[in-house]
């Protein structure tokens, strides 16, 4: 249950900061349920790679957290901190 919660955390993360869900090939379409589970294995339309879908949103949930922090230090940075 809290890897669930964990994994919807990060994919909303991923959402609001438009971060794709992106395989490793750089496709982002995926053959995916409408709704899918962590322990889903989701399958890229372009490679054809199969990875557990908690995998991906973990991934692109870092990728949105690293650009909050980007923008945490760009705001702080024109505040006059260094
Ligand atoms: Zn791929």
């Amino acid at each position: 249950m809290a890897a669930l919660r964990c994994a919807s955390l990060m994919e909303a993360m991923a959402t609001t900061f438009s971060v794709g869900i992106t395989c490793s090939c750089g496709s982002t379409k995926f053959d995916r349920p409408e709704n899918p589970r962590p322990s889903d294995v989701i399958t890229c339309q372009r490679c054809g790679k199969k990875t557990r879908w908690d995998q991906l949103v973990k991934k692109a949930g870092e990728q949105a957290v690293k650009q909050v922090k980007d923008a945490m230090k760009d705001v702080f940075r024109r505040a006059g901190f260094q």
